[in-house]
């Protein structure tokens, strides 16, 4: 059997250690004596929507959205709305699930078009108060950032969140799961991201793959099944991988994270 992962702009969303969830799936893969292949989408590729079975897009500040946002309209749109379409799986984490939806909306009120895949949007919550972002402290004082746990079917997802968005899932959107601790989509509704047919958008980092195994798998499976339909993966020797996760989700839900802590890096 064999995967090929669309990695979308490498380069340039990469500012959260989500390449953590690239090495995950190869890894992942390769135990398991699965071919794997990795393609990196970057500023000027197209998708073909018959090549790749799994899409994989990180975090980044506003100005990294600003510079994807148009290539990812009309270089890759059409490909990867079709490919989702047709199955392939997809695991799209905080700006990267942001353009997946409808729109963005920056901390500077900008609206940057997204795909749509996720009937959702993101607004900047300096953008929704007005608040200027001169300050670290003011700048601070709009993120969302701490653990975040997610009520994933009977399971617990675990993962760190840092972001400015607040996303609203329109009626009829398939939540990801419930909060159990953090903020997720909004901090106001208890919902965290937001799945269509075999696409994640997500607010985990973490990276979320290594710290949730199941996820990871999950995610293999729907991209296997794209090609060899039902696939039952072999399973891996994920004891001391269970001991983290379970260990993390205990100790996020214990003390659930009010600290704001701003990175430097932009802001957004
Ligand atoms: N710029 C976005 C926000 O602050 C995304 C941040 C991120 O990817 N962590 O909401």
């Amino acid at each position: 059997m064999r995967i090929v992962v669309g990695y979308l702009y490498p380069k340039v969303m990469c500012q959260y250690g989500d390449l953590g969830n690239v090495i995950t799936i190869v890894r992942r893969c390769q135990w398991r004596g699965i071919d794997v292949e990795v393609t990196e989408l970057d500023v000027g590729d197209a998708v073909d929507p018959g090549q790749i079975d799994l899409f994989l897009v990180g975090g980044g500040a506003d100005t990294h959205q600003r510079l994807v946002c148009e290539d990812l309209l009309a270089v890759k749109g059409e490909g990867i709305r079709q490919a989702i379409d047709q199955g392939a799986a997809a695991f799209a984490v905080c700006a990267g699930y942001q353009l997946w939806g409808h729109y963005y909306r920056t901390a500077t009120g900008q609206e940057l078009a997204g795909l749509g895949v996720f009937d959702a949007h993101t607004i900047h919550r300096a953008a929704q108060t007005g608040t200027r972002l001169d300050t670290i402290a003011r700048a601070g004082s709009v993120r969302a950032v701490g653990n975040l746990v997610v009520q994933w079917g009977d399971q617990a997802l675990v993962g760190f969140e840092n972001h400015g968005g607040r996303t609203y899932l329109h009626p009829g959107a398939r939540p990801l799961g419930k909060i159990l601790a953090g903020g997720g989509n909004n901090s106001e509704d208890g919902w965290e991201g937001c799945t269509y047919k075999n696409a994640i958008g997500t607010y985990l980092h973490g990276p979320a793959l290594p710290k949730n195994p199941r996820l990871a798998d999950h995610i293999i499976a729907a991209a296997l099944g794209r090609r060899y339909g039902d696939v039952q993966l072999a399973p891996l020797d994920d004891t001391q991988e269970i001991a983290a996760h379970d260990q993390a989700t205990e100790r996020s839900l214990a003390r659930p994270s009010r600290a704001r802590h701003l990175w430097g890096q932009g802001v957004g």
